[in-house]
């Protein structure tokens, strides 16, 4: 395990989480903030107020955040020395009241651990309350004026581009842009940030990334797990809003930008943005076209019935929400006119599978061809995968064995081994320190946000005026709707990864 020693890369701040007796908060935020204390970045100087409605002491409260660590090793007084930074405070976000008690105990932890007013703002709940807090913590001064002040806020961000707007305008009335930090957990993985390693520092690749060698671009976020506890939220939104609105489009942006200036947070907002300017809104009519949807049905897999969407908790038995999409994107500019990037994701697939597929262009002829009459040359292409293993691949042709001249292709792989994985910080881990350090690099910035909710919102709305005659369109366990395939057969192409339906 990485040791940082010394002071200096020591943090200081405050942290106030809001939701602190969630799901998220004990699943991902403590956890989280443990590894970064392991690790040196936190030490004397931090403290952490987690709130919630319901009224609990601090022991108590330490309790949870001690049992959230159930999954780490370390001492026990490591873990009683940690937790000993956490303090409780009762607190309803929509009364202004419980603001005033909070400043009381933020000032007091601030002396007391010396935290140079240095506060970060967690919003780990419901985002109906994101503007409420926003304006709080600005009208009852907890906002300080002499340290820095950082909102971290999770998705989801608006439902569309107007709520995403108006959202955006609440929060703008207390922080400036540079002070959030809108979390993509995404952009915390290794290998999604991997993506500049692999483009900016090889010539062999970032020389071929363009539309004279790339056919075309495969994103594919597939997961095995259904809906599960999510429903209620999963079925106002769906997959489109779920996970392509952000997800997928940060993913796509990180493919499709330009080279930036230096790795700086500046440079590469400026470039995401300048190509998410290119990436081309559809019309209604190309939408309809472009877009596929899907929701799954029930099966049964190693005698075992799965439940279809409809059957699920807080689910209509005649839901409209789709749980799967596939469709096209494209940017409209020198480097990637002619070619699709192809999306899809999904929920209760047959494999649980994240990963980037770079088609590339057929060679202008086969001269082998005639050496066997059936030997083709398959596209080379360049596999990123994500998740659940991380690494890449490289697919080239190369000599069969044996008499004759017949080619076969051949995988060049790397995978990181199970202990490299393993020292890679978890996603919230790397985006903490980030807001910590002041990097927004790995979050989302406005001006990203609302034109991958313009592109979306074309599709919802074609979608909402549309009924699905056909859903549940595909099995659970199965590689999704039949229409998925087509979409891309339409094109004289196909997707790169499938796996065997359970
Ligand atoms: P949760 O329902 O488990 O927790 C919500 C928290 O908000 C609880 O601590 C609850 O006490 C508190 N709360 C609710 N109303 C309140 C009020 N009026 N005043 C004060 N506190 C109140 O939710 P969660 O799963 O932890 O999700 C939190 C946020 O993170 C949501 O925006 C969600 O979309 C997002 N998110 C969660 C996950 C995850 O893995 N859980 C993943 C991605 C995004």
């Amino acid at each position: 395990m990485e040791v940082v020693s010394g002071m200096q890369n020591e943090k200081v701040a405050l942290f106030i989480i809001f939701g602190g007796s969630g799901d998220l908060a004990r699943r991902k935020l403590y956890p989280s903030l443990f590894r970064l204390y392991q690790k040196g970045y936190l030490s004397r100087h931090f403290a952490v107020i987690g709130t919630a409605r319901r009224p609990w002491e601090n022991d108590y409260y330490r309790q949870i955040v001690v049992d959230s660590l159930n999954d780490i090793q370390a001492t026990d007084e490591q873990i009683a020395e940690f937790a000993g930074h956490f303090y409780y405070q009762s607190h309803d976000v929509t009364n202004a009241a419980h603001y005033t008690v909070l400043k009381k105990l933020a000032d007091t932890l601030d002396q007391k651990y010396q935290l140079q007013h240095n506060r970060i703002y967690y919003l780990a709940m419901s985002p109906n309350f994101f503007g409420t807090i926003a304006k709080h913590l600005k009208s009852e001064q907890i906002l300080t004026t002499a340290g820095f002040n950082r909102l971290i806020i999770e998705k989801p961000f608006g439902h569309d581009y107007e709520s995403a707007a108006e959202l955006n305008q609440q929060i703008r009335a207390s922080f400036e842009e540079d002070q959030i930090y809108r979390i993509d957990h995404y952009l915390g993985k290794e290998m999604v940030q991997n993506i500049a390693a692999i483009r900016f520092g090889n010539n062999i690749i970032e020389s071929l990334w363009n539309n004279r060698y790339i056919d075309n671009i495969q994103i594919t976020l597939s997961e095995a797990l259904g809906v599960e506890e999510r429903a209620g939220y999963y079925e106002s939104a769906g997959a489109m809003r779920d996970m392509v609105q952000n997800h997928i489009s940060q993913i796509a942006t990180l493919l499709a930008m330009e080279p930036p200036v230096s790795f700086s947070a500046r440079d590469i907002r400026h470039e995401k943005i300048k190509v998410l300017r290119s990436l081309h809104i559809d019309t209604p009519e190309e939408a309809q076209h472009n877009f596929v949807r899907g929701q799954y049905g029930p099966a049964v897999i190693d005698g075992q019935r799965l439940e279809g969407y409809r059957e699920a908790n807080n689910v209509a038995s005649d839901s409209k929400t789709e749980t799967y999409v596939a469709g096209k994107m494209e940017f409209e500019n020198y480097r990637w006119a002619g070619v699709p990037f192809y999306v899809r994701t999904g929920k209760r697939l047959a494999k649980k599978e994240t990963r980037v597929d770079i088609v590339y262009k057929q060679l202008p002829t086969n001269i082998f061809k005639a050496a066997q009459d059936d030997n083709k040359l398959g596209h080379n292409i360049l596999t990123i995968f994500i998740e659940p293993t991380e690494g890449f691949s490289l697919r080239v042709n190369a000599k069969r064995l044996g008499q004759g001249f017949a080619t076969r292709p051949v995988d060049l792989n790397f995978r990181h081994s199970a202990a490299a994985t393993g020292n890679s910080p978890e996603a919230y881990e790397r985006l903490l320190l980030d807001a910590m350090n002041g990097d927004s690099t790995n979050f989302t910035h406005w001006d990203e946000l609302s034109q991958t909710w313009k592109f979306a919102d074309v599709v919802e709305k074609v979608w909402s005026e549309n009924t699905p005659t056909d859903f549940p369109n595909y099995a659970s366990g199965s590689m999704g709707p039949k229409a998925a395939d087509e979409l891309l057969a339409r094109d004289g192409r196909h997707w790169i990864f499938s796996a065997q339906p359970k």
